[in-house]
């Protein structure tokens, strides 16, 4: 998965956290806060599949 600067600017600013905290869900390869204080392996969307309704 290639993502642009303009990307990446983005969805820095859309997640609110620096942009090298940003990096691909483990699940399905969006961006999402990957690093730093609030990291997770994997996005809302996939952690919500992984836990189940
Ligand atoms: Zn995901």
């Amino acid at each position: 998965m290639r993502i642009t600067p303009v990307e990446r600017d983005a969805a820095s600013a859309a997640l609110g956290c620096p942009m090298w905290e940003l990096g691909p869900c483990a699940g399905c390869g969006q961006l999402m806060r990957r690093y730093g204080r609030y990291a997770a392996m994997y996005c809302r969307v996939c952690r919500a599949v992984l836990n189940g309704p």
